[in-house]
């Protein structure tokens, strides 16, 4: 498979020439651009397959790079945030981000994350051949025509609630759902009582889908974040570390 084509969006040169230095050792193909309005010109002109967009831009918000792109383009979008701007970083997934990185972060996690959005990636387009109504990962399989799903060949007795929290992890496949987006899909609002009781739910879910409780492998917390249905690559017993 070919390496995908990266930008990266960031102005701060010691962390860009980490970046660009981990993807070429990888043998990624890369472009860069330092700010929002160079960003949002690459992205157009250039068609890449991966955005990493750092979200402190000297010239505007990187939540606000977010919604321009996201008028035109799908792509997915890997966000780089420091600590401090933990809201940001949920704006950004509410934007319509996929994933996110913490500064500071390590060369392997760079890499992690993109090994997860390369599998989304294939995974659409076969999903895009297919146009299946049926749903597998790993084990997992859902049929969204009958409102079944199955571990193992075995029919999961689930709640309506649990089995939309299921549709809607599995239709976001390898993307990061925050607790407001999935709240106001689940239940049309998002109230801080709700993400108390999404949490609830999610464990109860998680019961029936996860046969070692300690090691998930199909739905990942992102803690204050939300969570994510981790794409199971067939020919590797784990899913990737975060
Ligand atoms: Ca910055």
């Amino acid at each position: 498979m070919n390496k995908p084509l990266i930008l990266v969006v960031e102005d701060d040169p010691p962390v860009r020439n980490l970046i660009t230095t981990t993807l070429k050792a990888n043998e990624y193909r890369f472009l860069t651009a330092g700010d929002g309005e160079n960003a949002i010109m690459e992205t157009a002109s250039h068609n890449p397959e991966i955005l990493l967009l750092d979200l402190g831009l000297p010239d505007m918000d990187g939540v606000d790079v977010i919604r321009r792109i996201r008028t035109w383009s799908n792509l997915p979008i890997i966000v780089i945030s420091a600590r401090t701007e933990d809201e940001d970083k949920i704006a950004a997934l509410d934007a319509g981000a996929d994933d996110y990185l913490t500064k500071p972060f390590s060369v392997e996690e760079l890499l992690a994350r993109l090994r997860v959005t390369q599998r989304r990636l294939s995974y659409m387009s076969a999903e895009a051949m297919t146009m299946s109504s049926v749903f597998i990962n790993g084990q997992l399989k859902v049929d969204y025509a009958s409102g079944c799903a199955w571990l193992n060949g075995k029919e999961l007795h689930l709640t309506p609630i649990e089995y939309k929290l299921l549709c809607l992890l599995s239709k976001n496949l390898g993307k990061v759902l925050t607790h407001t987006y999935i709240t106001q899909h689940i239940w049309g609002r998002s109230w801080d009582n709700d993400v108390a009781s999404l949490r609830v739910y999610m464990a109860a879910l998680r019961r029936k889908l996860e046969p070692n409780a300690d090691s998930p492998q199909y739905i990942q917390t992102h803690i204050g974040v939300g969570y994510r249905m981790m794409k199971i690559d067939p020919e590797k017993a784990d899913a990737d570390p975060v």
